[in-house]
């Protein structure tokens, strides 16, 4: 159980870090929940995952793609356990006319806002005696797409950054290790499947299949639970020895 544990998860008020949240909160661990809006439903997001789980759960509003807002994030968490490092956008464009600002937003907002987290939390993992780091990098942290430069550039370098910090941390009881899914099925990929559809004249099923499953050999989402169960598993005994590593969740792409 990771009761006792808290938590931190970037980009938690949706999608794959929600999913990371309420499993990690499943498993007993208070959480963090985090993003760059301050809304009542937010707040109130923490509030419902805290009441479900019956653990201690709160919402620290935090635009990552500023450094110090990245920092205060998990020095107003005060504890920090956990990292859990998720916050993600994604732009399509040709490198040429790549735009610099979105450019310089996804490289802050992915890789550089992971640097910030950690410095800060690492040495409150080392207080505690205890530490996980969990970065949701991608199969595009592995593999490439055209016209994906900056996400693939990010997620690439986000593996090398853990590479780094399990180096870092080799001899303590803290680890950190890159998780890399294929598709995962979250609200927005979900809602893209209509209107692809339309577009090709295509069965939503085949446009799963052909379109945004191109890669994914299992032709299977892979789902937030499951990505969540993984992050889950990283805290566990058991994975007390893997660290600097990464788990694909890709139903086979990487291994094309
Ligand atoms: P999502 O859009 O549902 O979630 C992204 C989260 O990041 C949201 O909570 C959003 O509010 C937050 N965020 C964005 N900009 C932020 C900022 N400036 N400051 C703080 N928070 C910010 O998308 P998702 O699919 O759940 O993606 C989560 C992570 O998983 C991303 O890093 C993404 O690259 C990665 N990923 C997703 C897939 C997939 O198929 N969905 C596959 C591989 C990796």
């Amino acid at each position: 159980s990771l009761q006792g544990k808290t938590a931190v998860i970037t980009g938690s008020n949706s999608g794959i870090g929600l999913g990371v949240a309420r499993e990690l909160a499943r498993a007993g661990a208070d959480v963090v929940l985090n993003s760059f809006t301050d809304r009542p439903e937010d707040h109130q997001l923490a509030t419902d995952l805290g009441a479900e789980f019956g653990v201690t759960a709160r919402y620290i509003q935090a635009d990552l793609s500023n450094g110090d807002q990245a920092r205060a994030l998990i020095e107003q968490a005060g504890r920090c356990d956990i990292l859990v490092n998720n916050a993600g956008i994604q732009h399509v464009a040709p490198i040429e006319s790549f735009p610099v600002a979105t450019w310089d937003r996804i490289i802050a907002i992915m890789l550089t806002s992971v640097f910030h987290t950690t410095a800060v939390a690492l040495p409150m993992m080392r207080k505690a005696g205890w530490g996980r780091v969990v970065n949701i990098s991608s199969a595009h942290g592995l593999t490439a797409s055209p016209y994906k430069s900056a996400y693939v550039s990010a997620k690439h370098g986000v593996v090398g950054f853990t590479k780094v910090t399990a180096l870092e941390t080799a001899k303590e009881d803290i680890t950190a290790n890159a998780i890399c899914p294929g598709y995962v099925k979250t609200p927005l990929v979900e809602a893209q499947i209509p209107d692809t559809a339309k577009e090709y004249n295509m069965t939503e099923q085949e446009v799963i299949e052909q379109v945004i499953l191109a890669r994914q050999p299992s032709k299977q989402f892979a789902t937030t639970e499951q990505v969540g169960g993984t992050a889950v598993f990283l805290c566990s005994d058991a994975a007390a020895q893997i660290t600097g590593t990464t788990i694909s969740i890709d139903g086979g792409w990487t291994a094309l």
